[in-house]
C-alpha cells in the first residue's frame, strides 16, 4: 500500500470531530491524539524544531539543503472534523480500479454517491478512491490535507528530487471547523513569508479569494405577562423578530438565489421566546464594502420596526468574521504565482478559484500571512457521502515537492 493511503487511513480512523459548545482548547480530546501521533511522525522522519504546544499546535521544519538561502514557507492543514456528522468510528472503504458508475455505501445503502451530482467522477474511472460505509464522514477535509503534507516532507527529507529549496514549516492546527483554527497561532514562531492550506476540493486548484464575512445579531426584546391580561401591555418579541426575518429580501442576496461573486444575507439561527429572542445572521460578499450595506438594511428593518414597536428594544450587532484573502494577498503577488507554477510542474491545469466561504487561510492572510487554499483531493466535505482519489491526493504531493523547489529559486 502506499504510504500516502496508509497515512490517510492511520488518520482517517482517529475520531476528532470538533465540539462548537465545548469550551476547552482543543474543543476535543480526540483532536489532541492526532496531533501527539503526527509530532511522533515527524520525528521519524527526521524534521527539525518539532513542537506540539497544549493548543494542540504541531510544528515542524524541514530544513533548507546547503547552501540554499530561500525564505520560509509554510503549509498548514487542520486534524478536526466538521461537527456536522459523526467522525467516530469511520470505516474507510478503499474502491482501487473504480469502475466507474454510482458507488452505493454499504453500512447505510440509502447513502449512494452519485455520478449524477459528483461529475468529477468521470475523469477518475481505474483511480483508487476511498469513501466512508455511509454511517459517518470521511475526513479528507482536511486528513487529506494533512496526509499530503506528511507524505511531500518525506519526500523531501528523503531528498528525492535533490533540487534545492528553503526551509519549509508545516503547521497542524485544530478547531478549524468551528472558527477556532488560527486563534492560537503564533506568527512569529511559524516565521514563514507566506502559507498554504492544503484543504481544498479536486486537484490543480487555488482558492484565491474568499468571502467577507460578518455576523450580525439580532435582538429583539419584549414585554412578557400572562397572555390573558395582554391587552395593551404584552410586546411579543417573538412577532417581531419574525416581521423583521421577514423584511429580509429573500427574492436576492440571499443563499437560495445568488451563485458565484453575489453576496447574501443568511439568517441561520433563531432562539427566544416573547420577552426575548435574537436571530443570527451570516452577511457575505466577496467586496468587503458590501457589508457595510448589509449591515445599514438590517438598521433600516429595525428602525422601522422601532417606530412601529415603540416599547420593544430592538438591537442589532455586528461582528466582524474574516476578509476576502484576496485583499491581503496583493501584498505577496508571489504566492499565487508560484502555486500556479508548481501545478504546471505536477503536470496539471491550474485554475485559480474562488470560494463562497472563508478558510483558515483568510485569516491568515488577514493577520499578514498571505494564504492561498491548494487542493488535496476532498469531495463532499462535512458529509457521509464524502469521498476521496488517492491519485488527486498523489498529485497534491506532486504540487508540494514543486512549490518546495519553485520557492527555493527565491532569494
Ligand atoms: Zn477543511
Amino acid at each position: 500500500m502506499p504510504a500516502l493511503l496508509e497515512r490517510f487511513l492511520r488518520y482517517v480512523q482517529i475520531d476528532t470531530q470538533a465540539n462548537e459548545s465545548s469550551k476547552t482548547v482543543p474543543s476535543t480530546p480526540g483532536q489532541l491524539n492526532l496531533c501527539r501521533l503526527l509530532a511522533d511522525e515527524c520525528r521519524a522522519l527526521g524534521l527539525a524544531d518539532v513542537s506540539l504546544n497544549e493548543f494542540g499546535i504541531v510544528m515542524a521544519t524541514i530544513p533548507a539543503t546547503a547552501g540554499c538561502d530561500s525564505p520560509a514557507i509554510a503549509w498548514l492543514a487542520h486534524v478536526d472534523t466538521s461537527p456536522e456528522t459523526s467522525g467516530a468510528d469511520v470505516k474507510p472503504i478503499v474502491h482501487a480500479n473504480y469502475s466507474g458508475g454510482d458507488i452505493v455505501l454499504p453500512g447505510d445503502r440509502s447513502k449512494i454517491i452519485r455520478v449524477a451530482e459528483n461529475p468529477a467522477l468521470t475523469d477518475l474511472v481505474g483511480c483508487t478512491l476511498i469513501t466512508t460505509d455511509g454511517t459517518t464522514l470521511l475526513g479528507a477535509d482536511d486528513k487529506a490535507g494533512v496526509a499530503v503534507i506528511m507524505t511531500a516532507a518525506a519526500k523531501l527529507m528523503a531528498r528525492a528530487g535533490g533540487l534545492p529549496h528553503g526551509p519549509i514549516r508545516l503547521c497542524f492546527t485544530c478547531d478549524e471547523e468551528i472558527g477556532r483554527g488560527v486563534d492560537h497561532l503564533d506568527l512569529a514562531k511559524l516565521g514563514a513569508v507566506c502559507a498554504y492550506t492544503l484543504d481544498g476540493e479536486g486537484q490543480g486548484l487555488v482558492d484565491s479569494e474568499t468571502f467577507s464575512a460578518d455576523q450580525a445579531v439580532v435582538t429583539v426584546t419584549g414585554i412578557n405577562i400572562h397572555p390573558s391580561i395582554g391587552k395593551g401591555k404584552l410586546v411579543n418579541a417573538v412577532r417581531i423578530l419574525g416581521d423583521f426575518l421577514t423584511r429580509l429580501p429573500t427574492d436576492r442576496i440571499s443563499p437560495e438565489t445568488t451563485s458565484d461573486r453575489e453576496g447574501f444575507m443568511h439568517p441561520y439561527h433563531i432562539e427566544g421566546g416573547v420577552a426575548r429572542a435574537f436571530a443570527r445572521i451570516l452577511l457575505r460578499d466577496f467586496e468587503t464594502a458590501r457589508l457595510r450595506e448589509y449591515a445599514g438594511l438590517l438598521e433600516r428593518i429595525a428602525a422601522e420596526l422601532r417606530a412601529a414597536h415603540p416599547r420593544a428594544q430592538i438591537e442589532v450587532k455586528i461582528v466582524k468574521q474574516y476578509r476576502n484573502m484576496r485583499d491581503g494577498l496583493v501584498h505577496e503577488p508571489r504566492a499565487i504565482a508560484k502555486a500556479l507554477e508548481a501545478i504546471c510542474a505536477a503536470g496539471l491545469e491550474p485554475q485559480q478559484t474562488i470560494i463562497r466561504g472563508g478558510t483558515d487561510g483568510s485569516r491568515l492572510t488577514e493577520l499578514g500571512l498571505p494564504t492561498p487554499n491548494l487542493s488535496t483531493g476532498e469531495h463532499n466535505p462535512h458529509s457521509p457521502l464524502e469521498w476521496t482519489c488517492l491519485e488527486e491526493m498523489q498529485k497534491a504531493v506532486d504540487v508540494l515537492v514543486a512549490l518546495a523547489h519553485v520557492w527555493g529559486e527565491e532569494s
